[in-house]
């Protein structure tokens, strides 16, 4: 899981013990094959893999997003990846070294997954420079391309964070879009800055594979309504790799969260199908995740998409409590799906 990443970055988890076999899911009756797919055929309703072909009659296409640093010269070679597992110690280790200078943190892209998990990966690195003792010779700067901290969240919840970012010296960049990176520099559509250490949430580009078949147009991920059914029938898109707009300027955040009520409905509704009933079921747009502070802290993100007139979301301040809370919620996850 990907939250898995912040407690390696603040240093309390391990890659390896995190980790889960997806084979687990054998339990409930489903085979899992572990292959490349590398084609969909939507016509003659087939999947292909590395090795072989294999012919559906209901298709969930779920397969996230890919991270594509490479769209911005320079950032792949001078930055640390936020949401890339190999990027993942080095982050750690870089932070645990350093004695004094700039970290910088940016969001070069939209829409990346997790939305508050840039602003938690920047808590924790605070918080873990608290324990070493180098938090005040070192400077943190939080540049993002959106004016606020979270837009899909509205105003007041993005000055919330903003406030929380404020008390730990955190310094807030809005309206900074990144156009390429140099050793130690980072350079906006309007003016450059320095740093020590560049700690990056790339650009995020559809899988090709899902280009490739028609489902969704370059450039663009798979868009779809709350049924998450696409043009072709009987093909479903869920998760990251598609795209719900709400409104006609908010989307659906890309979450763990709202994947998992993506893929309820879905399966509500491949069952009625099956069974010949009325296929009702939509994602209700109902979540939530928490916005770790440090400290073993954590607030709470309270979101409902489809609440009348608008979408809300609502911080809850951090405490303890929370905190227990989202380990609880990966241990259930777990347990549930594997
Ligand atoms: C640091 C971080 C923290 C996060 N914290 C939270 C949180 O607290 N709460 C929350 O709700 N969300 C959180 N998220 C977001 C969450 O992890 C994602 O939204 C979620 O994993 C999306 O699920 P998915 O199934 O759509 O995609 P993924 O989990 O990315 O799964 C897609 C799978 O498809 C596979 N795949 C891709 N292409 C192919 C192919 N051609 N052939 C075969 N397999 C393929 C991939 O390898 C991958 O295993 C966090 C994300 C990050 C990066």
């Amino acid at each position: 899981m990907d939250l898995v990443k912040l407690w390696m970055i603040a240093g309390s988890r391990e890659f390896e013990t995190s980790k889960k076999p997806l084979e687990g899911i054998t339990k409930k009756g489903i085979e899992f094959i572990n292959e490349n797919v590398t084609k969909i055929d939507l016509q003659n309703k087939i999947v292909r893999t590395s090795y072989r072909r294999l012919h559906y009659d209901y298709l969930i296409v779920a397969l996230g997003v890919e991270l594509a640093p490479e769209q911005i010269p320079g950032l792949k070679e001078n930055s640390l990846v936020l949401y890339d597992i190999n990027d993942v110690p080095r982050i750690r280790d870089a932070v645990r070294s350093m004695k004094s200078g700039r970290i910088a943190m940016a969001i070069t892209g939209l829409p990346y997954k997790c939305p508050p998990a840039p602003y938690e990966a920047a808590l924790l690195i605070r918080s873990v420079l608290e324990e070493t003792g180098t938090s005040n010779s070192i400077q943190m700067d939080f540049y993002s391309l959106t004016p606020i901290t979270l837009p899909a969240g509205g105003p007041q919840v993005s000055e919330e964070i903003l406030q929380i970012l404020k008390s730990k010296n955190i310094e807030f960049h809005g309206n900074h879009k990144t156009v390429s990176v140099e050793q130690h520099k980072i350079k906006f559509e309007s003016g450059e800055a320095e740093f020590d250490l560049l700690i990056a949430v790339p650009p995020h580009k559809v899988p090709l594979v899902a280009v490739d078949c028609g489902l969704a147009q370059p450039g663009k991920f798979i868009e779809v309504d709350r049924t998450c059914r696409t043009k072709s029938d009987n093909v479903y898109a869920i998760g990251d790799v598609n795209q719900i707009m709400v409104t006609d300027k908010i989307a659906v955040p890309k979450a763990g969260i709202f994947a998992e009520g993506e893929g309820i409905a879905v399966a509500k509704n491949i069952v009625s199908k099956i069974k010949k009933e009325f296929e009702g079921a939509v994602f209700d747009g109902k979540g939530g995740c928490y916005l770790e502070t440090g400290k073993k802290t954590a607030g709470y993100l309270r979101v409902d998409m489809y609440a009348d007139p608008a979408p809300v979301t609502e911080l809850k301040p951090p405490t303890p409590d929370y905190f227990l809370e989202k380990e609880k919620f990966e241990k259930e996850r777990l347990e549930k799906w594997l």
